[in-house]
């Protein structure tokens, strides 16, 4: 039988150990794809898919992106969620015996992509890492390698706290043990959208001591090491810019459930998963894009800390009042850089000298940037101005060493100024003097020859030559020149003594050309010990523009700064910080809401589109945005602080996971009182409405009973079941309230108005009227209405006169007093194919049974 061609076999064996990547085979200036990688490859980067023999009867598939292009290609494919091997020649084909070697030198992954054109400015880029432990707990791991951070939580409780917790992250890949159960793998993968990667070696390498300096358990060091291997094994390089691992207390945050984050559309909208529409779309008035990360960091995870938040109020009110100064600030703000990716860059070795000369312009604004916080004259701005200590050695080395303009390659020279190295600077003077005696040539041959047009170029190929129109060929004293080049017009010649002049400059060229390389180096290593520094200057940074942000939205929108209290929670003229954006001409309806120790329930009724959930919305929100140190849209706002908040908002079903809206309702209503405390929020809106009326009105009630009982969390529930509103009698701490809207010539007005009490009715068929369903539809429905509501009072009374014959004999069923009608309605009730029928036909089967029963 055929055998495969040597390099076919060097090919299957390095594939073989990277086989959830796609294998870059270097093959002279092509990266070559074989077998199923070129197949799929071909289809997802639209490339041609052709054959190469490789030794047996059949072709093999083939398929190749070129060298230089390469990068954009292997963009595309992380985009997609895949990984890359790439595998170089690793010897020089020229002195090779057999086939050259070729090794696989870096492996490119959705988490661990460094070069700037693959990441997201605004977002963090991270490669976590899963652990699970006897006691039930898990460990996740959040790395960024662009910018060096490492963030350590851990989940005590089960499976479900951990897809919570990840739910919503930048997480783009995710390292685990290669015996986690599928079901798992396949939360992780399909409804987190995660690369899945695995390591099992989770043993500590002592060279990572350092990054384990805050971890005091043993299985934070160990999940730790997990991913510090899997970087390292695929990274191939050392990992010295990580920073130490942060622990995250959970306990010191808010915490929300990943219905929550889903429900609020905190960074991201249901619909359109985009940013337009959420939270962030509005409160991101950050200048930088480190800003902008931070921003998302904190609304995934607002304060407890009451003292720590007040500080963040502080700051706020402070750049509020300060509005000249804050023009300044943002202006400045502007001009600095990505400050945490290009100390990323640094410590990673792919930092070019734009990339310096970026990090230089962005120190030198330091100074600046301590002179206006200083003037808006507050406390808290002079802490964060204080914080920010301006690297005088590390900027005065980039200033010195770097052209402002360096080219993008680092190996082309032009980058090192004049006057830095002594070195540099004598061959520099080589190649400039002899450059100048080449001007100084030219001259000499245009009078020595009488040649105006006579001049001297440079080509890569033929080096220095002396250039002469074929007119003026006759001209030429041929003896002391050689043809080199005929062009169309032209002949081009060298002389001994230019060939010589040229050798000299080349040499001083090419030298220079090392040597800068080599100073650029030099720098890189020494700006790289100044790595804490900037990375700590990215932060206060950060915040700085954060904290302006929510001063600058704070005052384009009116949000006024709450206080908090221990028992009440009561906002005035609250508004949407969403809703209120997107409608014009302050259309919004602003509404109060009080929860206190006497109310902790409230019960919301009100037609559909009336603005029920909304409300609850704009109270989460507010919330939330309270505790991440942001004003509040309203007139005035006193809150409390809740460990954490729960929803169940909205219609949207859970299309990933394929499971229906009354199962995805109860999933989040059972998280809700699992997990809620007495210092939680609770959101609960139309419960019970994906089933039976009665079912659903029956848990409803059951669940609003629970809360009220038991856990005692502050809670609004909202309902289209009026028949609830009479709890309030029942529980002393449930309160009802309305969304009015009134009746008008027929049609429903919505007034968007909360009130105290239960609403009249719940006018569904007028906002069906509004959607301009057909008219007749509509007539009908009302015919329907009517009917049942008739029927709903006839029934009352017969339920009523059943319980009076209950007592006596008569009323005891007997099977001969069943009348041929009854039979007739007992029969017809058992064919019925109820799984075949919509609420609407149940209702009518219903109605046609009693009135044939009644007829008997
Ligand atoms: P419900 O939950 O009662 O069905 P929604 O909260 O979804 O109603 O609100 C329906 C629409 O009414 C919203 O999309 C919004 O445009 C409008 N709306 C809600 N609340 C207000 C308000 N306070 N002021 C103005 N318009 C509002």
């Amino acid at each position: 039988m055929a055998k495969y061609t040597p390099m076919m076999e060097q090919y299957l064996k390095i594939k073989a150990e990277h086989k959830d990547a796609f294998l870059f085979f270097r093959l002279g200036d092509f990266y070559e794809m074989f077998f199923d990688d070129a197949t799929l490859a071909a289809r997802e980067l639209e490339i041609t898919l052709t054959k190469r023999d490789g030794g047996k009867e059949e072709p093999t598939p083939m398929c190749g992106v070129p060298y230089h292009s390469a990068a954009n290609y292997i963009k595309n494919l992380i985009d997609k969620g895949y990984k890359v091997a790439i595998c170089e020649q690793v010897e020089d084909p020229k002195i090779a015996k057999g086939v050259v070697k070729r090794e696989v030198v870096q492996l490119i992954t959705p988490g661990t992509v460094m070069e700037s054109n693959m990441l997201e400015e605004h977002d963090n880029n991270y490669i976590a890492s899963l652990s699970h432990f006897d006691d039930g707990s898990y460990v996740i791991i959040y790395n960024d390698l662009s910018v060096g951070e490492n963030n350590i939580a851990l989940i005590p409780g089960g499976w479900d706290a951990v897809m919570h917790e990840l739910y919503n992250q930048p997480i783009k890949e995710i390292v685990i043990a290669s015996d986690l159960p599928d079901t798992l793998k396949e939360d992780l993968h399909k409804k987190l959208n995660i690369t899945l990667s695995y390591q099992d070696e989770t043993t500590f390498n002592a060279e990572y001591r350092s990054l384990c300096a805050n971890l005091n358990d043993e299985r934070l060091v160990q999940a730790f090491s997990r991913l510090l291997n899997y970087i390292e094994d695929t990274q191939k390089r050392s990992l010295d810019h990580l920073q130490p691992a942060q622990v995250i207390k959970l306990d010191n945050y808010l915490s929300l459930d990943m219905y929550s984050k889903r429900n609020l559309e905190l960074t991201e909208t249901i619909m359109k998963k985009g940013k337009h529409g959420s939270l962030l779309w509005v409160l991101d008035q950050t200048v930088t894009a480190m800003g902008s990360r931070m921003l998302k960091k904190w609304l995934d995870r607002p304060l407890l800390n009451h003292q720590e938040i007040e500080g963040r109020f502080d700051t706020v009110e402070g750049f509020l009042q300060g509005f000249m100064e804050r023009d300044t600030l943002r202006e400045t703000l502007k001009s600095v850089y990505d400050l945490e990716r290009l100390a990323g860059r640094v410590a990673y070795g792919n930092v070019n000298a734009r990339d310096l000369i970026q990090l230089k312009q962005s120190l030198e604004k330091i100074p600046e940037l301590k002179a206006v916080l200083t003037q808006f004259d507050k406390e808290k701005i002079m802490e964060l101005s204080d914080k920010l200590s301006f690297p005088e050695k590390l900027t005065s080395l980039l200033s010195s060493s770097l052209k402002d303009d360096p080219p993008v390659s680092i190996t082309e020279g032009s980058i090192i100024k004049d006057g830095y190295h002594d070195k540099l600077d004598t061959y520099r003077e080589a190649s400039r003097n002899g450059k100048q005696w080449i001007a100084e040539l030219e001259q000499k041959e245009k009078q020595e020859t009488n040649i105006k047009s006579l001049k001297i170029g440079y080509n890569r190929v033929f080096g220095y030559y002396i250039e002469v129109t074929k007119a003026n060929l006759h001209l030429l004293p041929e003896e002391r020149y050689e043809r080199k080049q005929t062009l169309a017009n032209a002949e081009r010649y060298i002389t001994p003594e230019l060939k010589e002049k040229e050798q000299l400059i080349l040499e001083a060229e090419e030298q220079s050309v090392d040597l800068e390389y080599n100073l650029f180096l030099e720098i890189r290593d020494q700006v790289r010990e100044h790595i804490p520094e900037i990375q700590y200057l990215a932060e206060v940074v950060s915040q700085i523009d954060v904290l302006q942000g929510f001063a600058t939205v704070s005052e384009a929108n009116q949000y006024k700064r709450p206080e908090f209290s221990k028992n009440r929670l009561a906002i005035k003229n609250g508004r949407h910080p969403v809703v209120e954006q997107v409608m014009k001409n302050d259309a919004f309806v602003p509404n109060d809401i009080l929860l206190d120790q006497e109310t902790s329930i409230l019960l919301i009724t009100g037609p559909n589109m009336s603005g029920k959930s909304t409300y609850m919305r704009q109270l989460a929100l507010t919330v939330i945005m309270g505790q991440i140190g942001c004003f509040v849209p309203c007139e005035e706002a006193e809150l409390l602080l809740f460990d954490q908040i729960f929803t169940r908002i909205g219609a949207a079903d859970d299309l990933v996971s394929g499971q229906s809206t009354f199962m995805v309702e109860m999933l989040e209503a059972n998280h809700a009182i699992a997990n809620a405390t007495e210092n939680s929020l609770i959101l609960l809106d139309e419960i019970g409405r994906g089933t039976s009326t009665y079912d659903g009105m029956a848990l409803a009630q059951a669940l609003v009973e629970h809360i009220h009982n038991q856990i005692h969390a502050k809670t609004v529930f909202s309902t289209h079941y009026h028949e609830l509103t009479a709890l309030e009698d029942s529980l002393d701490r449930l309160k009802n309230i309305h969304v009015r809207a009134e009746e008008y010539e027929g049609n429903v007005v919505f007034l968007h108005q909360v009130k105290d009490g239960a609403a009249d009715q719940s006018y569904g068929i007028h906002v069906a009227k509004l959607a301009e369903l057909p008219s007749p539809l509509i007539e009908r429905a009302n015919t329907i209405l009517r009917q049942l509501e008739s029927n709903n009072e006839s029934n009352a009374v017969e339920a009523g006169q059943l319980s009076f014959f209950a007592e006596t004999e008569q009323a005891k069923p007997n099977k001969n007093q069943v009348s041929q009608s009854t039979a007739n309605v007992v029969k017809d009730l058992k064919d019925m194919n109820l799984f075949e029928m919509t609420p609407m036909d149940a209702m009518n089967a219903l109605y046609q049974l009693q009135k044939q029963a009644k007829e008997d």
